[in-house]
Parts: structure tokens; C-alpha cells; sequence
């Protein structure tokens, strides 16, 4: 979840001409609009390529928030407003949907916000979006499977179902014990993200100015060492430059980024990846799976991003209210209406797989959507998880091949997904 999520505007539905989802299942993906990739010429032979290229390859999501989505969406009585075997109204992500745009594999993100980090409750909470995600797939279990390995992945593929494998999105999940860990690898979560916008007790965050640890903190490297020895992917997105390079040393294990971009687009912000660090994430064996959103992926629309988040935050702390106040919601309407939101294109996002396979190959990028986390602000062609094969046409017109697509898509992951089961020794 990013310092926005949630907010939603007026302005920004009226901004969108993006392919809708057209109803049509995997062995027939959406039909692409013309220029909906950004004005490009139609081309009726590159839209089936790419329709049909989803349709074939497995697609692997790094990020999708959707636990969370159906947490906010509970009634008092604890019961889900969504029903995600269904097309649903909101958000970004259900089972029509993943199935029209090819979606594979999904990371459901265990997102655990900062504030538990204060109040307490933070393992208590993960569990109960793990329960969350354990409930979908019970609810439709000829839709989607668990995944607790690379190799799940591959099964629920060939029997047509779309995997929810999980990952932990802020270690204070962990509180101060490191057997949680055991506990959550034991309930299925196959990455942690050590961190979230604030330092925690693992590490510093890319959004806090306090710099706690100036990296990693001690239990941090226990940490790092008790994920290695489980086989937990260790995900560094949203960690500080510091703590990233000191747990690129300390891993035996290539790490990951799950929803990340390039930093090289949007200067001096360190929630995006530098090209140094892109080098030696690839050095490690690692990947980065970019993140969709507008604001990681265009500078323009990456300023307006950071100053929205900055307005809201200095609201609250003027009201000393908090986000979900009538009074905040109120601001955000009228700072939005004030202030129209640039959405990328679906070329923006390839640019990005562009730089990173210019820097290090096509065997370190992936795909890290962010959908369900980022509110109204993903790219014209890339609102949900049905408009994957508007990505892969343009990736086709640049001249990717289709063997380069597929690791893009999946085999990056999956390949240093193994390396870390490999390295495993959990008895
Ligand atoms: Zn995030």
C-alpha cells in the first residue's frame, strides 16, 4: 500500500479510456482498443500475438493488495462486501478479471500498516488477511489454489486455476520474535517485505527520514539468516538504499523487489530502484518486478504523487486527524478536483523494462503490479489484471521475443523463487 491508497476522485475516473473488461475467459484474452496502449497504431496481427502470448505463458504478479481491499470491505458483522470468484464492481483485481488478462499467479500482499507498529496487534492482523486469503480460495476452489512453491505455481497453471501465494508486506508481522517466521512460512507466506513507510524494528524505510539503524538492525540480520534457512523470499521494496545493500551481503539467497521501479525515471526518489543498486540486485540473482502505478513509473505524475501525499499528511497533522476522517476525505476531494492527475501509458511501464534489461539482461525483470494498493492512479492500459497483454503488444512492437516475454512475465520469479527453496535448510 502506498502513502495514497484508497483515495479516490472524481477527476480520476474521468480520465480513463482504458480497455474495459470484455467478459471473455484465458483461452480467449480481452480484446485490445486501439491506442489503448498509448495512441499506437492499431495492429490486429501484434493484438492477437499478444492476447494469445498471455494466454500461453504463465504470469506471475509480484504485488496485488487485495487482502487488504477485502478487509476494508467487511461489515460489522466480519462478512466480505466482494466476492472475487465474481466480477466485482471495485478495485482492480478478481478472478474474470486475472483469467481475461492471463493472470497466473498472484502475491497476495499480507499488508500490515505501520500504525501496528505503535498500537500492537501487527502478527495478529497478518494472520487474519492470511485467513482472509485462505477463505477465497476456500470459497472457490475451482478457481484458486494456494501456492507454497515455485513448483505449486507450475500445478495450478496446467489445471487451469490462478494461484494466491503470499507475501508479509512490512517484517513488523514479526513483532520482536523470530519464530513468527516459522509460523507464517508454515501458513504458506513465501516473501517478506521488511518494511513499510516507517523504520521498523527490522530495518529503515525508504520513507523515513529518522534512518534508525542506518540500515538493518541486529534482529533485522537474524532475520535475513532465519529467512534464508526457511526459504523465504526476502523482499526489499520499500527498504532504504542502506538497508538494501547491507541485505544484498548478508543473503545467501537471491532477494527480490516485488513492487518496485526505476528509479532512473523518477530522480531522487528512494522508493524507486537507483541503477547501482538494479546492478548488484542483479549480481545477487535477484529480480525487480516493476510497479505499474503512475507515480513510480513518470516523474511528472511521480511530483504530483509526492505532493498529494505530503498535503494530506500535512492536513492531518495540522487537524490532527487521521486519513479515514470525514474531514481528511473532504481535503482529498477538493485537492484533487484542484489538482488533475497525470496517468502514464502502458509504454511508460515498458520503459522501464527497457532500462532495466539495457542495464543488466532480461533474466532480473519481472512484474509487480501494486493492484488494489494504489487507488485511482494506475496507467491508461494498465487499470486491472485484465490488460496484462496491453503490456505484452508493446513489448512485441519493441522486439521482445516471446521466450524474453515469458521470463519477464514469470521465469525471472519462479527461477529465484527455486534458487531460495534450494538454499533452504529448514531441518
Ligand atoms: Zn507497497
Amino acid at each position: 500500500m502506498p502513502k495514497i491508497a484508497g483515495a479516490l476522485s472524481l477527476v480520476f475516473v474521468l480520465a480513463g479510456a482504458y480497455l474495459p473488461y470484455d467478459g471473455t475467459l484465458r483461452k480467449e484474452p480481452p480484446a485490445i482498443a486501439a491506442g489503448a496502449a498509448g495512441g499506437a497504431a492499431p495492429s490486429p496481427g501484434l493484438d492477437a500475438r499478444a492476447r494469445a502470448l498471455a494466454g500461453r505463458v504463465i504470469i506471475v504478479d509480484g504485488h496485488v493488495d487485495l487482502p487488504y481491499r477485502l478487509y476494508r470491505s467487511r461489515d460489522k458483522d466480519g462478512k466480505l462486501a466482494e466476492n472475487v470468484a465474481e466480477r466485482t464492481a471495485m478495485g482492480d483485481f478478481d478472478y474474470p478479471r486475472a483469467r481475461a488478462g492471463g493472470l497466473d499467479a498472484a502475491f497476495m500482499s499480507i499488508y500490515v500498516p505501520a500504525r501496528y507498529q505503535t498500537e500492537g496487534g501487527a502478527r495478529a492482523f497478518a494472520d487474519d488477511l492470511i485467513d482472509i486469503v485462505e477463505g477465497v480460495i476456500r470459497s472457490a476452489p475451482d478457481k484458486f489454489a494456494r501456492a507454497y512453491s515455485a513448483a505449486e505455481v507450475q500445478r495450478n497453471f496446467a489445471a487451469a486455476k490462478v494461484s494466491l501465494p503470499m507475501g508479509i508486506e512490512n517484517g513488523a508481522a514479526l513483532e520482536d520474535d523470530l519464530d513468527s517466521l516459522k509460523h507464517f512460512h508454515k501458513r504458506g507466506v513465501r516473501y517478506v517485505t521488511l518494511t513499510h513507510s516507517r523504520d521498523n524494528r527490522i530495518c529503515d524505510s525508504s520513507f523515513d527520514d529518522r534512518r534508525t539503524w542506518k540500515g538493518i538492525s541486529p534482529f533485522g540480520k537474524r532475520v535475513v539468516a532465519e529467512m534464508n534457512r526457511l526459504g523465504v523470499m526476502i523482499d526489499v521494496s520499500h527498504a532504504s538504499d542502506e538497508c538494501f545493500r547491507q541485505v544484498v551481503g548478508l543473503s545467501e539467497a537471491p532477494v527480490v523487489a516485488t513492487h518496485s521501479s526505476a528509479r532512473a525515471f523518477t530522480p531522487g526518489w528512494e522508493r524507486n530502484m537507483s541503477d547501482p543498486m538494479i546492478r548488484l540486485l542483479a549480481k545477487n540473482g535477484g529480480v525487480i518486478m516493476i510497479n505499474f502505478g503512475s507515480g513510480f513509473v513518470e516523474e511528472t505524475s511521480n511530483r504530483q504523487y509526492v505532493a498529494r501525499g505530503d498535503a494530506i499528511d500535512a492536513f492531518r497533522r495540522k487537524h490532527k486527524v487521521d486519513r479515514r476522517d470525514p474531514k481528511t476525505r473532504a481535503f482529498i476531494q477538493q485537492y484533487d478536483s484542484a489538482h488533475p492527475f497525470k496517468f502514464a501509458s502502458v509504454e511508460a511501464v515498458a520503459d522501464h523494462i527497457d532500462h532495466v534489461v539495457k542495464l543488466v539482461g532480461v533474466s532480473h525483470v519481472g512484474l509487480g503490479s501494486d493492484f488494489d494498493g494504489l487507488g485511482d492512479t494506475l496507467p491508461v492500459g494498465l487499470k486491472d489484471a485484465s490488460m496484462y497483454p496491453n503490456l505484452f503488444r508493446v513489448l512485441l512492437q519493441r522486439g521482445y521475443s516471446e521466450a524474453d516475454i515469458e521470463k519477464i512475465s514469470s521465469g525471472n520469479v519462479l527461477r529465484a523463487w527455486r534458487a531460495v527453496e534450494a538454499l533452504a535448510r529448514p531441518n
